[in-house]
């Protein structure tokens, strides 16, 4: 403004220097003159400033004249105000990304409790969908009447355990509402499906090997008991020689599960295992000799060994697994059967380990189960055979500890297929 008024006063004083020396005339036409190109430069200025104003990321243009003192300051303004909204996107952006990384579920909701963001995992969790969901009351979203009777309380002092089907999927979600901020409110879900699953799976097995002792506990109490209350000598010797002969039985069975317990709490310390090169072949061949032992010349043995092939593994643990599925296949297999064991190389370089019955076979809804704890088929033949149910749990601990897999073949009333299948990677080749 200053160097418009000082142009002026400088072309009015020019004016009147020249009216004084040339004539009045010659000196406001001078004036007019410089008034008017005045008029121009300063037209031409706005309009470059009027042009950046179009683009108000770019510098100002220079030289304006007047403008420049004016754009300056506006210009740092403006860059100061990218520069804090830059930071504050930043900001809201590694909140988001946070947010979305939670482990856990996260909805928040407006004061009419309806849906205004929510994270992938809610997401998965509910079945939400931000883009249609969005502005739309929780309760048409979530139509739980458990949720609904929850979300109403005046307020949410623990949190709220919801089953939910979704795409036949069983899930069970933990479900938190807490207020925030100015009468909005936070929803936190955790998928705690794998944790009550280990807890349905805990409970099971203190009740099945409770179940288990309680049998043979019964049985010994009622002999001790019976023992007992008779006179010393009232009792037969040969009844008495029965009785304890039942008691050994029972005692033994107890202390083949609580070994068996030990054994597979003892392979699931850890996942796998390294060891040292084991001679299959010969743990197989005592195996072979254990199981004749239990047939007692009932079955007939049929054998394809592959001396030359050991395995990078725990001795003690591969020659459980092998015997444990040449004893199943004696106790499983009527009399005059025929197993068949194998230890070969297959065409990918595999280690196998096939045991083949001519037994009473399972069920194919059966097989899938058998690797469970204290799944038996049959129990009473199971038991009868002195069982504890627990062999081919142990089995598949060993086979996995060794980077293997059990493949269980089987047809009722034909006859099963159990095979052990070792990677490559675990297979030594032994000069024949
Ligand atoms: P068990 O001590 O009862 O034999 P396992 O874990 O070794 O326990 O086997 C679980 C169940 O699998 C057995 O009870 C039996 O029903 C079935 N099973 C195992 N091996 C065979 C087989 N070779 N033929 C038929 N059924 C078998």
């Amino acid at each position: 403004m200053f160097s418009i008024f000082t142009s002026i006063v400088i072309w009015a004083l020019l004016g009147s220097l020249i009216a004084w020396w040339l004539g009045p005339l010659i000196g406001l036409a001078l004036f007019c003159g410089g008034l008017l190109l005045l008029l121009v430069i300063s037209t031409l200025q706005l309009s470059r400033v009027e042009r950046w104003t179009r683009n108000l990321n770019d510098p100002p243009p220079p030289a304006v004249g007047p403008w420049d003192a004016i754009l300056a300051p506006i210009y740092r303004q403006l860059r100061r105000d990218r520069q804090e909204i830059q930071d504050l996107n930043r900001y809201v952006d590694g909140i988001m990304m946070a947010a979305e990384a939670l482990p856990d579920g996260a909805i928040t909701l407006n004061g009419d409790m309806e849906l205004q963001w929510c994270n992938q995992t809610a997401c998965e969790h509910i079945g939400l969908n931000l883009a249609t969901d969005r502005h739309h009351s929780i309760f048409n979203i979530l139509r739980e009447p458990e949720f609904s009777r929850y979300a109403r309380q005046p307020q949410w002092d623990g949190p709220l355990m919801l089953h939910l089907n979704k795409d036949g999927r069983e899930r069970s979600l933990l479900l938190q509402l807490t207020p925030y901020g100015l009468g909005q409110f936070l929803i936190v879900t955790r998928d705690v499906t794998q944790v009550e699953m280990l807890e349905t799976t805990r409970k099971d097995f203190v009740a099945n090997v409770s179940h288990e002792l309680r049998t043979p506990l019964t049985v010994l109490l009622g002999f001790l008991e019976t023992l007992q209350d008779m006179p010393a000598d009232s009792l037969p010797l040969e009844q008495r020689q029965r009785y304890e002969q039942m008691m050994l039985e029972q005692t033994r069975h107890m202390q083949s599960i609580v070994s068996d317990l030990l054994t597979l709490s003892t392979l699931e310390s850890s996942p796998t295992v390294e060891g040292d090169v084991v001679q299959v072949s010969q743990l197989i061949e005592s195996a072979l000799k254990q199981g004749e032992a239990i047939s007692g010349g009932q079955h007939s043995f049929v054998t394809d060994i592959d001396p030359r092939i050991a395995i990078q593994g725990m001795e003690t643990e591969l020659s459980s697994a092998v015997s444990n599925l040449i004893t199943n296949a004696v106790r499983y297999t009527p009399k005059d059967g025929t197993i068949t064991v194998r230890w070969y190389l297959n065409d990918n370089g595999e280690a196998c380990y096939s045991v083949q019955d001519t037994g009473i076979g399972i069920a194919a809804q059966d097989i899938p189960r058998l690797t469970e704890r204290f799944y038996r088929v049959d129990k009473g033949r199971s038991r009868s055979t002195g069982g504890t149910g627990l062999g081919l749990a142990i089995t598949k601990h060993i086979i996995v500890r060794h980077n293997a897999d059990l493949q269980i073949q089987s047809r009722l009333g034909v006859g099963s297929v159990f095979m052990l299948r070792f990677p490559k990677s675990r297979v030594r080749l032994q000069d024949s």
